[in-house]
């Protein structure tokens, strides 16, 4: 089974620490979608499995009039097995949920929404330009439990000027709400983005390393009194809950991803789109799909299965790289592992895997597993 990913590159406005590609003209949004539809059918014959999850993200595909979602939608179904999806998520921002947005997702056929929060702190809102605010964001929670949707929150953490007990006190709110899944995400300072230009001007400090894995720890261990399961560095799942398609990213699943700056994997190769709406949109008007292949060479998708398997709670199944790769691959990375095994850093049984408690190195201890 495979995935499918459509990207909206639009936004309402830009947060200050986002590198993701969006533009903030939704009025061009009906042509996108008819660009969207052409490529769909250009390229459907890449995986030649039925979808087993959709995943619309961005961006923010809340920003689309739900008749475009809607269109997109029915596309799909008139080119894959609709009832084989088990998994079909939208992502939205708070600002954006009403009772009308959730009725007509339901119609159109998503069964899982994925909401950007980010906190609840209405200061540190303002301080990454989000538009919401934290009443908004707790509006839209109510709405998704009223509906007894699947859903998932983003928080972040290591925000400028966040305290411990400022990151505590959302950890504390989104474990009241419970959602069925739920994100945090350290903020990473990403060239380009206008946190990063603040950073390098020194109007703003990075959140030195030992707050930062004090919060982790605390959201961690909220996390797990309430029942969630761990199952990826960022990522805490009521059980049944954890996301299948992201889940398939990080087993190498093969997916097609749609629009300006989607990335897809057909199991050997990756192709990208451009990160240009207007190119995207001028070339798929004369019906030429304009992916572009990635070369990658066998050590580099052996890292990507290293950086994508190390980190998740399963950790990178040995057998699945005897599979892939030939056995001195496997000697190398083990080799290289064996310090960190003998530091406990990494465990390993049938597969490679970093314990919980040291998932804020994860970065670190996969530099040097990689093959250069
Ligand atoms: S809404 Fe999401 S995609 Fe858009 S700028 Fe903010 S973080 Fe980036």
């Amino acid at each position: 089974m495979a995935g499918l990913y459509i990207h909206i590159p639009f936004c309402h406005s830009k947060c200050s620490y986002c590198d993701f590609y969006s533009g903030l003209r939704a009025s061009a949004a009906e042509g996108y979608v008819d660009a969207l539809l052409t490529e769909l059918s250009l390229r459907r014959d890449e995986t030649a499995d039925d979808f087993s999850t959709i995943y619309i993200g961005g961006g923010t595909p809340s920003v689309l009039p739900t008749g475009e979602i809607s269109r997109i939608a029915e596309a799909i179904g008139r080119l894959t097995d609709m009832k084989a999806v088990e998994e079909f998520t939208v992502e939205v921002n708070p600002e954006d949920v009403t009772e009308e947005l959730l009725t007509a997702y339901r119609r159109i056929g998503i069964n899982r929404i994925s909401m950007g929060v980010q906190s609840f702190d209405d200061t540190l809102l303002k301080s990454i330009n989000r538009r919401h605010t934290a009443r908004q964001a707790l509006e839209a929670t109510r709405l998704l439990r009223a509906g007894n949707w699947n859903y998932s929150v983003d928080l972040m953490f290591g925000l400028p000027g966040q305290t411990l007990s400022a990151w505590q006190n959302d950890v504390n709110r989104i474990m009241q709400i419970n959602p069925p899944h739920m994100s945090a995400y350290l903020l990473s300072y990403e060239p380009g983005t206008r946190l990063y230009a603040m950073l390098q001007t020194g109007k703003v400090t990075e959140t030195p390393e030992q707050l930062a894995s004090e919060m982790q720890q605390y959201v961690t261990d909220a996390a797990r009194a309430h029942g969630y399961n761990h199952y990826e560095i960022s990522n805490y799942a009521q059980p049944g809950f954890h996301s299948r398609h992201n889940s398939a990213y990080w087993t190498m699943t093969p997916y097609l991803g749609l629009g300006a700056s989607a990335h897809s994997y057909d199991g050997n190769v990756r192709r990208i789109n451009p990160a240009n709406i207007k190119k995207y949109m001028a070339s798929l008007s004369k019906g030429v799909a304009i992916a572009e292949c990635e070369d990658e060479t066998l050590d580099e998708i052996f890292n990507d299965y290293i950086i994508a398997g190390l980190r998740t709670a399963d950790g990178l199944s040995i057998e699945a790289l005897r599979q892939r790769f030939p056995e001195h691959y496997i000697s190398d990375l083990l080799a290289d592992a064996a310090p960190f095994i003998n530091g406990g850093e990494l465990v390993v049984d049938s597969s490679l895997a970093i314990p919980e408690c040291h998932w804020l190195k994860a970065d670190a201890i996969m530099r040097d597993l990689l093959r250069v």
